[in-house]
């Protein structure tokens, strides 16, 4: 426990979070009269100054439509723009910048990959593998296609502390495996999956391999060679950037392959009533004028966290995960769902007398805000026979007093319910 009276954001680690906290204005403010104490974060992050400043200095000064404009103003927002997505490609290692495609976040980027690759490539009998931790973002819309083509759902099973069972995966991917989609990190339990291994198997038996990164891309480093993978997708506003962007990365030839997802401007290359033939990617799956401003935005949260540095973020936060594991044991009643050898990022627990619900609900009078609910993963609920959970999420900016505050008003909850 930390000593009574420290400073709020003690440097733990390699960090400086006192000095990065306040890159962060929405952490300075009170909450119910009460020093917010933020551990929503796998919901979605704070922003720091520099992306604030980024989107405000677009619109002022740079803004204009891209890549249609002839004009000073649309050559500067063109080359903004462009300038983001390079800064995506070298975030995630990826080999060409015509691989990356901006969406609207993570749930886009899955939709776009099961409704065009899936769309075009799956058959009746033809299976798709998911695991039993995925976020509803990476089953409902194979679900969908699977409806559309005859394709079949195949889930690998979680055991009871949340470790994937790889050899089950390993079995469930088959002869008739076409794509499996996996988390890299689960946004319910905390899981890091062996997503190396996992693509290993599917590329063995032919099949693609989808990461969903939405957790895993604030957490640690990317690097999509190195995975191995097809398809990676990851969303903005997890990544101290703006809500409404996002990433699909996929490998350069199944780009060319797919067929368009939707239909407009900017991703044509000639249109008669006849018919319309499609523009090379990415311009093929941005159709329409493009969240610009929060591309730009999403380049400034990348520029950031390299700063900060991705491996310290992630060394920062497994220390940070370690004192909450020990000070949560000591919440008598409390029980942690989610205990996999490898975790990253958050703790979810429940008490077994008191609904999730009203957990939250006492510590956001504390001012501590956590997220309460089935966190988009109702089957994960189902596994380990809970309506819900509560879950601290941590970001690069939280700090041990942080739990501290959580642990305290943890007591409360319990002395509330008379316990
Ligand atoms: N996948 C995981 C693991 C997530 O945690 C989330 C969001 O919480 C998503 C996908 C969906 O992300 P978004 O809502 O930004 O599209």
């Amino acid at each position: 426990m930390s000593a009574p009276g420290r400073s709020v954001a003690a440097t733990v680690g390699a960090l400086d979070v006192e000095r990065l906290r306040r890159d962060f204005p929405a952490l300075a403010q009170e909450v119910r009269g009460r020093r917010l104490v933020y551990l929503d974060n796998a919901a979605t992050a704070h922003k720091p100054r520099a992306v604030l400043e980024a989107v405000q200095h677009h619109y002022a000064c740079e803004y204009s439509n891209v890549h249609r404009g002839v004009h000073w103003l649309s050559e500067r927002a063109t080359e903004a723009y462009e300038g983001a997505r390079e800064k995506v490609r070298a975030f995630l290692n990826a080999p060409d910048r015509r691989e990356i495609v901006f969406v609207r976040g993570t749930t886009e980027a899955i939709n776009l990959v099961a409704a065009s690759w899936g769309g075009a490539n799956l058959r009746p009998g033809d299976e798709v593998l998911v695991t039993e931790m995925e976020h509803h973002s990476n089953i409902v819309p194979w679900q969908l296609v699977c409806e559309r083509t005859g394709a079949v759902l195949r889930v690998a099973p979680i055991d009871d502390d949340g470790n994937l069972l790889v050899e089950e995966f390993e079995r469930l991917c088959g002869e008739r495996t076409r794509i499996v989609a996996v988390t890299q990190l689960s946004n319910a339990l905390g899981t890091i999956n062996p997503v190396r291994r996992l693509v290993e198997i599917a590329h063995a038996h032919g099949a693609l391999a989808l990461v969903d990164g939405a957790q895993a891309a604030p957490h640690m480093p990317v690097d999509v060679q190195a995975l191995g993978c097809d398809f990676y997708a990851f969303s903005g506003h997890k990544l101290y950037g703006p809500t409404g962007i996002g990433v699909l990365w996929a490998r350069r030839e199944l780009l060319e392959a797919m067929p368009p997802y939707q239909g407009g401007g900017e991703m044509i290359r000639q249109v008669t009533f006849e018919g319309s033939t499609w523009a090379p990617p990415p311009a093929k799956f941005e159709a329409g004028t493009p969240h610009i401003v929060g591309a730009i935005g999403l380049g400034a949260a990348i520029d950031y966290v390299r700063g900060v540095g991705l491996e310290a973020i992630a060394r920062h936060e497994r220390e940070l995960l370690a004192y909450a594991d020990e000070a949560l044991a000591e919440v008598p009643g409390l029980r942690v769902i989610g205990r996999a050898r490898e975790r990253a990022g958050l703790v979810s627990f429940v008490f077994d007398d008191i609904h999730p619900h009203d957990v939250g609900t006492i510590l956001d009078h504390e001012g501590v805000a956590v997220r309460a609910g089935h966190h988009c993963a109702m089957p994960v609920m189902q596994r380990y026979g809970v309506p819900a959970t509560a879950r601290a999420s941590f970001a690069l900016y939280n700090t041990r007093e942080d739990i501290d505050a959580l642990v305290a008003a943890l007591h409360r909850v319990r002395s509330m319910f008379g316990r």
